[in-house]
């Protein structure tokens, strides 16, 4: 059902397919599929698939690395597009991402939000630099992400910092064969954002959730911002997750 052997087509045919998903999701969601914008994924990829999907219409591209996004954005970060930062960023390297990408989706971390505040007041003359904080839901897959104990708290702090944006949530679930099984967890980042909003008298419109194989249950249960890569691009080396 949801295209992962994708290899052999190509970017533009896959975006195609992706998107026609996209607006099935959308329809049996009751929602507007303009609303949900697709980050591709574009980690491990040169930068001429990155310019292939660019050229297919795709604005919003994820890296997990900032060193991997330096050595190749040099022929790429000229594109009108907008830059997600979605893995673990180390706090030594947020200077670096404050000045390399747009946003930073995957901050789960008091330092690190201070970091990027730092190096933010540098490189951003002013504007300021979206975040997502990451959440961690269980599972033992990822260790990044902030527990939703201790959320409610980080996000007060950084709704402080002048500098930043927080814009919403972000999450990566466990990896469940059977799709209907990672949808409560979609469910539960979607309840933690409304309880976040009530607290902090702000919108947070922004749910990060959803890769190749599961973006659809995402869909359903709210997500804004769906970060596919493999359906995208075509399998990675599978060194490199
Ligand atoms: C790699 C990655 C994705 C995309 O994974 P696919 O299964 O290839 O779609 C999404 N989000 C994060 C944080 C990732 O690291």
């Amino acid at each position: 059902m949801v295209a992962t052997q994708t290899s052999r087509m190509s970017i533009q045919e896959n975006m195609l397919c992706v998107r026609e998903q996209i607006a099935s999701a959308a329809t049996r969601a009751g929602r507007n599929a303009h609303d949900i914008t697709v980050v591709g994924v574009s980690k491990t990829q040169p930068g001429e698939a990155i310019r292939e999907a660019f050229d297919a219409g795709l604005r919003h591209f994820g890296e997990n690395r900032v060193q991997e996004w330096e050595g190749k954005r040099d022929g790429v970060a000229s594109l009108a597009a907008t830059w997600h930062l979605i893995g673990h960023l180390q706090s030594n390297k947020a200077a670096k991402a404050a000045k390399l990408f747009h946003t930073v989706d995957s901050v789960d971390d008091w330092v690190l939000a201070q970091k990027l505040v730092r190096a933010s007041g540098e490189f951003l003359c002013g504007a300021k630099l979206r975040v997502l904080i990451e959440v961690h839901l269980g599972g033992e897959e990822t260790k990044s992400g902030t527990s939703d104990a201790e959320l409610p708290e980080l996000a007060e702090k950084i709704k402080g910092l002048p500098q930043l944006e927080l814009a919403g949530l972000m999450c990566i679930p466990p990896y469940l064969e059977e799709v209907e099984k990672v949808r409560p967890y979609f469910a539960r980042l979607r309840e933690l954002r409304d309880q976040l909003q009530r607290r902090l008298g702000q919108t947070l419109p922004v749910l990060s959730m959803g890769m190749s194989h599961d973006f659809v249950a995402a869909i359903l249960e709210g997500a804004t911002e769906v970060r596919i890569g493999t359906a995208i691009f075509g399998a990675r080396s599978l060194a490199v997750r």
